[in-house]
């Protein structure tokens, strides 16, 4: 059946980045090849560099050949994408040459207009200003912000009060690429779908609930970015944040995007902002020394291009509390690494132990049931039962047993993230994207504890590359009588 989806021209600007070339030039081919393109949109490129529209097709032909796996890449298919590939030169900091990029879209006057800034933070003020001079803003133009959208709840005002100047809050489209994983959306699917997690969901049965974002490698070549922002201001502050939202808000009255945003929004302005002693007891920042990964040796963080004064921390963990009648007394912790022993991002909400166990004294032990959400390196929900160990003893032995919630996909090709989002961008469905009060509000909180930090108020740690992170994240969990999920 053909779909007929929105007809757009979609701009990227900073087209020749890496995120345009790993990300969404993929999800572009991917969606074109499934017909979630409709077949007269076109993709803009906005490079620096002055290129023929051959030029441009057979670099993106390379680039696709190069992170698509061979067997998604196709000949036909490429051909057929092709069709939708243009290029115009523009230089951010020279405002003329957007003329380039007028006489492109003027062709289609009455088209919807994505433009998807996968540049520095530092030009979405001025391409707006830009785009607005020469007349490309519509009433059907949307813009998408990558993260991450300042380093403080000042510097993210600042660049938003610009975009703001040019585009209304509904044509604003804040990209968190985790929203985009089928099993983050499954979260709300599960909570909200299933009568079996309703009355479960609170302080009354959950003890305490776990995310852990970590990744095995390093900065990869982003020093200079990386360098300004860390662990906080790069994955807590943002993706583990709407991660804790989505599993901590209340049931929103529809899936209509306000609904969901009011209902995240919430749950971010009931985080507990931490005292200087709450900051002392309950956050770990931590930098990684030389270790060894993915079987070789690798230097440390301070080892590296010029970083040896650098303060930021490549780990963070923290105990985060909520103010509200649901959580109250239940710690959400939290954590996020690089260099760690593995890639590995998950939730896990442990529930409390039964009342009381007959068991006990048969030698067998009860362990706390838990939902566990993998999200990386392997997408899927289990959920952790006692069962009894078959056969005929006399004692009534129990084991572990885990039930797994994962519905096999029925196309052959698994969506990435990016492209469930451009997607939403294309149909102006907003709801996976962070509303200007959410990210202001998870900075308000985030800031307490980067200018406690400023303040050395916790001194940095330090842990091997390619173990677990610091002991001090493994104290900080056990002060409270539990442990990280470590399988
Ligand atoms: P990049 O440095 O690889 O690409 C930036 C692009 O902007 C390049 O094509 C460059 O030529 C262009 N550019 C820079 N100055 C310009 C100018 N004056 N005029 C015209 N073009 C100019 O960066 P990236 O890694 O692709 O990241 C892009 C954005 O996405 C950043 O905000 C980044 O934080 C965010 N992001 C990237 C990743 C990733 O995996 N790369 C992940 C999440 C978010």
């Amino acid at each position: 059946m053909e779909i007929v989806e929105n007809l757009c021209d979609i701009t990227i600007f900073g087209g020749h980045g890496d995120l345009a070339f790993r990300k969404l030039m993929p999800a572009f081919y991917h969606l074109c090849n499934d017909k979630y393109l409709n077949s007269e949109s076109r993709i803009i490129t906005v490079a620096r560099q002055n290129m023929s529209r051959s030029e441009h097709i057979d670099l993106i032909k390379v680039k696709l050949q190069e992170f698509l796996t061979k067997k998604d890449f196709n000949e036909l298919q490429f051909e057929q994408f092709s069709k939708k590939l243009h290029v115009v030169e523009i230089d951010f900091d020279d405002e003329k040459s957007y003329k380039n990029l007028q006489s492109l879209l003027e062709e289609y006057p009455d088209r919807e207009r994505v433009n998807y800034l996968s540049t520095s933070p530092s030009f979405y003020g001025s391409i707006c200003k830009s785009l607005s001079k020469f007349e490309l803003i519509t009433s059907q133009s949307r813009v998408v912000l990558e993260k991450p959208i300042g380093r403080d709840l000042k510097s993210s005002r600042k660049i938003n009060v610009e975009v703001l100047k040019y585009f209304q809050e509904s044509q604003i489209y804040r990209i968190d690429h985790y929203l985009g994983k089928d099993t983050v959306q499954n979260i709300m699917a599960l909570r909200f779908s299933n009568r079996l997690f309703m009355p479960l969901w609170d302080s009354s049965n959950i003890d305490h609930v776990q995310i852990t974002v970590s990744e095995s490698v390093g900065v990869e070549g982003r020093w200079g970015y990386y360098d300004e922002y860390g662990a906080m201001r790069d994955m807590i502050q943002n993706h583990l944040m709407q991660l804790l939202c989505l599993v901590a808000m209340e049931p929103p009255c529809s899936l209509e995007a306000d609904s969901v945003r009011d209902e995240k929004v919430k749950v971010l302005r009931s985080l507990r902002l931490m005292s200087p002693a709450d900051i002392e007891q309950k956050t770990v920042r931590a930098q990684y020394s030389a270790g060894s990964s993915e079987g070789g040796p690798v230097p440390g963080y301070l080892e590296g291009e010029g970083m040896s004064e650098s303060t930021t921390e490549t780990f963070a963990a923290l105990r985060v509390d909520i103010d509200n009648w649901r959580w109250n007394g239940v710690p959400f912790y939290l954590r996020s690494g690089k260099r760690m022993r593995g890639r590995n991002s998950e939730i896990v909400i442990q529930f409390k132990n039964v009342p009381h166990s007959i068991f006990a004294n048969k030698g067998s032990c009860i362990s706390e049931n838990k939902l566990v959400i993998s999200l990386q390196p392997k997408e899927s929900i289990q959920l952790k039962l006692m069962n009894k160990i078959p056969g005929l003893s006399d004692q009534m032995r129990l084991q572990q047993v885990d039930l797994e919630l994962n519905t096999p996909l029925q196309t052959t090709h698994k969506p990435d993230a990016y492209e469930r989002l451009l997607l939403d961008v294309i149909r102006s469905n907003p709801t996976l994207f962070m509303r200007l009060d959410e990210v202001e509000a998870a900075w308000k909180w985030a800031d307490v504890i980067l200018e406690g930090w400023a303040e050395n108020i916790v001194s940095m740690k330090s842990y091997s590359a390619g173990l677990d992170g610091p002991s001090a994240a493994m104290q900080l969990i056990a002060r409270d009588g539990r442990s990280w999920h470590d399988e």
